[in-house]
């Protein structure tokens, strides 16, 4: 399943890649000190998507700022109550990507890592460098053309510090790119 998202040759369309390398850019003056995550830039986010038959499949990669409002390890009891809380709602992927339920889908994969969501050790509570959530999905869909495109509403809502989400979507029609954001959450297969 991992195989099928990185074969896909993923080419950022010419706005995509304009915008891109401004993001870079100001990343590069905003984190010079931390140069350990090359594209890491608070408040946005990146998400693949690939349906190929029944088998969905979402990776997101965020800062962990977006997620759950801290990047260091969960040290106090109020952190790890964030983290948990966090991970709990990436944990639910029919939810967070507002699946439509006609599709029949069943989640086959879940994983959801981050430094944040590990027990903190010596090594990690005094880290202060950035870190980011990932999390791969699969899913199987018994009825997968009532997909009809990706909405990333209820993912907005449960963590508002996300403000654009770079979409890369491989669906029946073809490959499509574009920046996702609360007030145009949905794309389209
Ligand atoms: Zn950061």
């Amino acid at each position: 399943m991992r195989r099928l998202l990185l074969a896909l040759p993923f080419t950022l369309l010419p706005l995509a890649a304009t915008q891109a390398a401004e993001d870079e850019h100001a990343h590069e003056h905003e984190h010079a000190e931390h140069s350990s995550l090359a594209a890491h830039e608070h408040g946005a986010a990146q998400l693949n998507v690939a349906l190929d038959g029944n088998t969905l499949e979402l990776a997101l990669e965020s800062p962990t700022m977006n997620i759950v409002g801290f990047e260091h390890a969960a040290v106090s009891a109020s952190d790890q109550a964030a983290a948990a809380k966090a991970k709990q709602q990436l944990q639910d992927p029919l939810a967070l990507f507002s699946i439509a339920p006609g599709a029949d889908c069943s989640v086959t994969k879940l994983e959801v890592a981050s430094l944040v969501f590990a027990a903190a050790t010596a090594a990690t509570k005094n880290a202060s460098e950035h870190s980011d959530v990932d999390a791969d999905y699969a899913l199987t869909c018994n009825h997968p053309e009532q997909l009809q495109g990706i909405d990333l509403s209820e993912l907005f809502k449960r963590f508002p510090a996300t403000q654009k989400i770079q979409v890369q979507l491989i669906g029946p029609k073809g490959q499509q790119g574009s920046e996702l954001s609360p007030a145009n959450p949905r794309l389209k297969f």
